[in-house]
């Protein structure tokens, strides 16, 4: 665990988004740095469940699907070869990558299409797709921890991809989720962060975003002006070039107990 900052804690003015990780490593460093914040706003994939096992389940359910119902859309799109497409649709609608939902349809319907299927299976299809896509297999700590960090100040998720919170069972954590599909803006876009922050009330300054990624989530929080958390779960070095996180932690637990030292104020409603 390290803390990237100047441990002498800022008001939230005077957050210098993306400050240079000079500090790190000096002589009064003695733990994470406190500050005070009213809320925060998490990532999912990779956050609080691996997306890997999800991807490779993905494919595997589909393709038993179409073996099924569309043999021919099978043979000729076999997991490979279906997810070469899917990388094909995705860089062809650059304008979608916010909607991941809809290049998934997109991509299902090329195959049916290309292979001539029967494109009334595309629901059916999705279906079966969307389902297997909101069966997480939690981190460890995840769940324990996430309810320590919903008791202590509201939890807003913030995600770029197309996981179902109401499906998954984890809704009653949250105060609401924004996706990028519903924003119509993916991380690390400044927008998305700023909305989440007036849907909770809160002064940019005041909500701690937490993720894994170093662009999406760290890096677009703080350019967006908010307080900002790395989950780095597998020891990886920080190379963003002038921007660095406020909090780095290893697990979700890590920032439970931080948040239970931190001061925290109630939100204004
Ligand atoms: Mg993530």
């Amino acid at each position: 665990m390290t803390d990237a900052g100047d441990p002498a804690a800022p008001t939230p003015s005077q957050v210098a988004p993306g400050r240079v990780d000079g500090s790190r490593g000096g002589d009064r460093y003695n733990g994470p740095m406190s500050f005070p914040i009213r809320a925060i706003t998490l990532d999912l994939d990779d956050t609080l469940w691996p997306f890997a096992p999800i991807g490779v389940r993905i494919e595997q359910t589909l393709d038993a699907f179409l073996r099924e119902h569309s043999p021919q859309t099978a043979a000729m799109f076999p997991v490979d070869a279906m997810r070469r497409l899917r990388e094909r649709v995705f860089a062809e609608n650059a304008h979608l990558l916010h909607d991941l939902s809809a290049l998934r349809q997109l991509t299902i319907a090329h195959a049916l299409r290309e292979s001539g299927g029967d494109l009334g299976l595309l629901d059916a299809a999705f279906d079966v797709f969307y389902a297997e896509r909101n069966r997480v297999e939690y981190y460890p700590d995840s769940l324990d921890a996430l309810a320590r960090i919903a008791a202590r100040v509201p939890v807003a998720a913030v995600t770029n991809g197309n996981a179902d919170l109401e499906r998954i069972g984890l809704s009653h954590h949250f105060a609401f989720q924004l996706g990028a599909r519903e924003h119509g803006a993916a991380k690390p876009e400044a927008s998305i962060f700023h909305a989440a922050c007036a849907q909770l009330g809160c002064a940019h300054g005041e909500v701690l975003h937490v993720g894994d990624h170093v662009e999406m989530d760290v890096a677009g929080a703080a350019r967006a002006g908010l307080r900002s958390c790395w989950i780095n779960r597998e020891a990886r070095r920080w190379e963003h070039p002038e921007l660095a996180p406020d909090l780095e932690f290893d697990t979700l637990t890590a920032l439970a107990d931080w948040l239970d030292a931190a001061p925290v104020a109630t939100p204004n409603r």
